[in-house]
């Protein structure tokens, strides 16, 4: 069951911004941060196209990579590994094309003791027709009316991509001539500094100008080619290793420092989900036109800083900063690093950026993996909508906010700046020990 959750997810995500799509294998935050970002997309009149095609040594991915369990649920990780194509396009915008090959990380969370009711039927009480329960999850087909229910699990809550270094045995030698393709100006200019540096002009002159010369020169660089090819692919993994090693400093200890801390006040919470919900309710934030009517977000006004983003991929990692109780609320904070496409209008720009989140949930809401079903009605008029999206009835316009016992965003600002000024002022301290201790050793000191 969570093996096929987890292979429709890939699938439904592939058309996830195409007009009318659902992606009913994820959870309903999940589900409507991609609604809102659908919405975004065809609003900004953008032409988004994903290519995900199925690659590497693993005929299926793999399956519980990790798993965590808690009182209630079970959350685990399926990867698999897919070469990743993105285009968006526009009149008037430079067509942004980006591919990499990439593991798909999925988060499918489950229950751990549950019932499957998704088959039941269910008589609507608005219009009397009957529908099975998994029908309902986005309203009565018939006449619209929406409901309030538990969520259906295994759903997937969560997904990110990972540039894929590994994990392709039989792609080696590509990347490597790739990469020796690449290289190639290196190449020619390494053989020309040995041609003058060891025979001086006059053979790198008949080198370069006798086409027999030149034909040698040129095996000699085909020699080289995988060579640098191999060099260069090994640079570039330790670039790109390098560039994510101090997020994995910081967010190593986040599970460990989260566990313990919420131990206090909720133990049965486990740094899995949190981190999904938290991802969602940002991006529900981010791509929202009307974050005031958002049951989920009670921060102060965002301005426009999100206006221009058509999309927010998550990076994979969250830090866990602190953990506070006040007034019956337990309020987490906590880093999220993500990587965001903004249209600029006659470019997209993609950008890497850290925000920190404020969340908090009531102390004493309770978990409740029994079953439910009920009617979303309006205190004041009766009509029926879905109080996820919006606490405001959108028929007569009074607030039907209910007792939120859930996850709710409290503050979102970007932190990159901070972060920056912070590891600037260690790598000057850092320094400043070095040349003290180099002072002291000469005997200047
Ligand atoms: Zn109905
Ligand atoms: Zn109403």
């Amino acid at each position: 069951m969570k093996e096929k959750i987890a292979a429709d997810f890939r699938e439904e995500i592939k058309h996830a911004f195409e007009p009318g799509a659902k992606v009913m294998s994820a959870d309903r935050e999940l589900r409507y941060c991609l609604e809102l970002q659908r919405n975004r997309i065809a609003k900004r009149k953008l032409k988004y196209t994903e290519e995900m095609v199925h690659k590497g040594a693993f005929p299926e991915g793999l399956k519980n990579v990790r798993s965590w369990r808690d009182y209630h649920y079970e959350t685990s990780w399926t990867v698999d590994y897919i070469d990743h194509n993105t285009t968006i396009q526009r009149d008037g915008l430079k067509t942004y094309r980006h591919g990499e090959r990439q593991a798909i990380y999925e988060t499918v969370v489950d229950v751990r003791d549950g019932e499957d009711v998704s088959g039941d039927d269910y008589c609507c009480p608005n219009c009397g027709a009957v529908s099975t329960i998994a029908e309902l999850q986005e309203g009565c087909s018939h006449c619209g009316t929406s409901f309030k229910m538990s969520e259906l699990y295994p759903k997937v809550a969560n997904y990110f991509f990972v540039y894929d270094m590994s994990g392709r045995a039989e792609h080696m030698w590509l990347t490597v001539l790739k990469y020796g393709v690449y290289s190639l100006p290196v190449n020619f200019l390494m053989c020309v500094y040995v041609l003058y540096t060891q025979y001086g002009m006059t053979t790198l002159a008949s080198y370069l100008l006798n086409p027999l010369m030149l034909m040698k020169l040129i095996m000699v660089m085909g020699v080289m080619l995988p060579i640098f090819g191999y060099f260069a692919w090994i640079f570039d993994a330790f670039r790109i290793a390098a560039k994510t090693t101090p997020v994995f400093f910081e967010v190593a200890n986040a599970r460990k420092k989260f566990a313990l801390k919420m131990s206090m006040f909720c133990p049965e919470f486990t740094f899995e989900n949190f981190v999904a919900r938290m991802v969602s309710l940002f991006k529900i934030v981010a791509f929202s036109d009307n974050r005031e009517e958002l049951p989920t977000y009670s921060g102060r006004d965002l301005g426009t800083v999100f206006d221009n983003v058509v999309d927010i991929s998550f990076l994979g990692s969250m830090s866990c900063k602190s953990v506070k109780e006040r007034d019956g609320i337990v309020y987490v904070t906590g880093d999220v690093y993500v990587k965001t496409a903004r249209d600029l209008g006659d470019r997209i720009k993609v950008k890497d950026e850290i925000y920190r989140i404020k969340a908090g949930r009531r102390k004493e809401a309770m978990f409740n993996t029994d079953f439910s079903i009920s009617k979303n009605q309006c205190h004041s008029c009766g009509a029926s909508f879905d109080a996820l999206k919006t606490k405001k009835c959108p028929f007569c316009g009074s607030e039907c906010q209910t007792e939120n016992t859930d996850w709710v965003i409290y503050d979102i600002r970007n932190v990159e700046f901070e972060l920056l000024i912070k590891r600037l002022l260690v790598a000057f301290i850092i320094l400043f020990l070095i040349i003290i201790a180099l002072l002291d050793t000469q005997g200047l000191m």
